[in-house]
C-alpha cells in the first residue's frame, strides 16, 4: 500500500497540510497575520479551561551534529546570560496576565537546540522565574532535553532540586562506529558510563533518543543498543530511523561519496522490527509511534497537550505554540508572528494526534464528523485492518484497534491515509461537522 515511508510526525504533519491545501502558503499566512494586541486582549480575560503547558526554546548547541535539522544554531558568541534574562523576563511578563495566572499549567518543556548549554545558574534563573510567576500543578511535568556532555550528574541533581522531573537525553547509539558517523561527542564507553551514573542518581523520568538505520548499521549493533535500553533502567526511548536532511553534514558526506548509504524499505523495516520487538520483550510498551516506555513511567504530558490543541505558551527565539485561540511563533525579543487558529485544521490535527498514540478508536475519531466522512474513516480503518496494519484492541470498546508492528512502522503514512479519506469525503459533503 505504501512505498515511501514517513519517518516522523513532522512528515505526517506535512502530509496533513498538503491535504488541506496549505503547503507552501506559510508566507501568505504570515502576511495575513494578526497583531500582538489581539492576543493581549485575550490574555486579559480568564482562561477557558484547556489543558496547558509552557514551551521554552533554547536555540543554541555547542556543536552541530551531522544529521540534525532542528531549529538551532552554533552557540558562537551568543550571550547566554542575556538569553536566560530574556526568558526570565518573558515569564514575568506573561505571568501577570489573568489568562496565565488563573489556571495552573501541568507541563513545561525545555527544547532546543540544547537547553543545558545554559549553565546551572542560568537555568536556575529561568526555573526561579517559572515558579515565581507561572502557576503550576503540584505534579507538573518539567522536562529538559539535553546532550550528555552538557548535563552530568551534578547539574542534573541541581536542576531536579529546582523541580525538573524529566530528562530526554540525546544519545542516538552506543556503537562507537555509529557515534562517529552521527558526530556524537563521547565515545561508546563514556556514553554508557554516564548514562548509568545518571540513572543511579536521578529518580525522575529518564528517556533517551536512539537513531537506527544509519549507514552500515549491523543488526548486532542495533541489538546491543536495544539491550542497553532494556538493562540500563531508563524509563522511555524515542527511536527514529535516520533522516538525511538536505544541507546537513551527513547529506554532503553521502553526496560526495565519503559515506556509502543506500537503504531499502525492507532494510529499514528489519531494523525497526528488531528494535521494537526487543524493547517489547523487555517490558516496554508503545507510548507514541516513535516512543516506547515502561508502563506507567513516562506520561509525556506535554505531547498530549499539543495534540489535544491545548494552550502551549511559547517562550524563546524560535518557539512556536498556541495561546488563547491563536498560533504564536516567537522570533526574537519583541518579535512574534500571530495567526488565529483554524478550526478545521485543529479538528484534523486532533485526529492526527490519535494516530500518534497507536490506539485507533473509530467511535472517538468519528466524533463531530458528518455521516459520509465518518463512513469513509471507518471503511479506511477496516481496509487497514484487512491489510494487517491494525488489530482489534481487546477491552478498548467496539471498533477500537491497535497497531501491529507493521502498523507502527508505517504509522505516519497510515495517519495521512485515513486523514486523506476523511478530508476527501468531507469535501464532497462540503462540511466536516454534522
Ligand atoms: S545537539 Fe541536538 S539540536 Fe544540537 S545539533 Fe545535535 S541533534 Fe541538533
Amino acid at each position: 500500500m505504501f512505498t515511501e515511508r514517513f519517518r516522523s510526525h513532522h512528515d505526517a504533519e506535512g502530509g496533513l497540510e498538503a491535504l488541506l491545501g496549505n503547503s507552501g502558503k506559510l508566507a501568505g499566512k504570515i502576511l495575513k497575520m494578526k497583531s500582538w494586541s489581539s492576543v493581549e486582549k485575550k490574555l486579559r480575560e480568564s482562561p477557558g479551561g484547556l489543558a496547558r503547558g509552557v514551551y521554552i526554546h533554547v536555540p543554541y548547541c555547542d556543536r552541530i551534529c551531522g544529521f540534525c535539522n532542528l531549529n538551532r544554531t552554533e552557540r558562537g558568541a551568543a550571550d547566554l546570560d542575556a538569553y536566560a534574562a530574556y526568558i526570565a523576563g518573558e515569564l514575568k511578563t506573561f505571568g501577570a496576565y489573568p489568562y496565565i495566572k488563573e489556571q495552573p499549567f501541568s507541563a513545561v518543556y525545555f527544547g532546543g537546540g540544547t537547553p543545558t548549554i545554559l549553565s546551572t545558574e542560568q537555568l536556575s534563573r529561568i526555573l526561579g522565574a517559572l515558579h515565581d510567576n507561572i502557576p503550576l500543578t503540584e505534579d507538573c511535568e518539567i522536562s529538559v532535553e539535553t546532550t550528555q556532555h552538557n548535563l552530568g550528574v551534578k547539574k542534573a541533581l541541581a536542576l531536579a532540586a529546582l523541580g525538573v522531573n524529566r530528562f530526554s537525553v540525546g544519545i542516538q547509539t552506543f556503537s562507537g562506529r555509529g557515534r562517529k558517523i552521527l558526530g556524537r561527542t563521547y565515545n561508546d564507553q563514556k556514553a554508557l558510563e554516564e548514562l548509568r551514573e545518571l540513572r543511579a542518581a536521578f529518580k525522575g523520568v529518564l528517556g533517551i533518543d536512539i537513531i537506527y538505520s544509519y549507514p552500515g548499521q549491523s543488526l548486532e549493533e542495533l541489538s546491543e543498543d536495544a539491550e542497553i535500553c532494556v538493562s540500563s533502567g531508563i524509563d522511555s526511548v524515542s527511536f527514529y530511523s535516520l533522516m538525511i536532511h538536505k544541507g546537513s553534514a551527513l547529506y554532503r558526506s553521502i553526496g560526495n561519496g565519503d559515506i556509502e548509504f543506500k537503504r531499502t524499505v525492507e532494510w529499514d523495516r528489519e531494523r525497526h522490527h528488531l528494535f521494537y520487538g526487543k524493547l517489547k520483550e523487555g517490558g516496554f510498551t508503545l507510548l507514541e509511534l516513535s516512543k516506547l516506555a515502561r508502563p506507567g513511567r513516562d506520561a509525556y504530558r506535554y505531547i498530549h497537550i499539543q495534540y489535544e490543541n491545548g494552550d502551549l505558551l511559547p517562550l524563546g527565539s524560535g518557539a512556536g505554540g498556541r495561546l488563547a485561540g491563536f498560533r504564536v511563533y516567537s522570533m526574537a525579543p519583541g518579535r512574534r508572528f500571530v495567526s488565529p487558529v483554524d478550526k478545521r485544521h485543529e479538528r484534523y490535527y486532533r485526529m492526527l494526534g490519535e494516530f500518534q498514540f497507536g490506539l485507533y478508536d473509530a467511535a472517538k475519531m468519528a466524533e463531530g464528523l458528518a455521516p459520509e466522512t465518518e463512513n469513509a474513516v471507518r471503511e479506511k480503518l477496516d481496509e487497514l485492518e484487512s491489510l494487517g496494519f491494525l488489530n482489534p484492541a481487546p477491552g478498548a470498546g467496539p471498533g477500537a484497534r491497535v497497531l501491529s508492528p507493521d502498523g507502527v512502522f508505517w504509522g505516519n503514512n497510515i495517519a495521512v491515509e485515513v486523514l486523506g479519506a476523511a478530508i476527501h469525503a468531507a469535501k464532497k459533503e462540503k462540511k466536516v461537522y454534522v
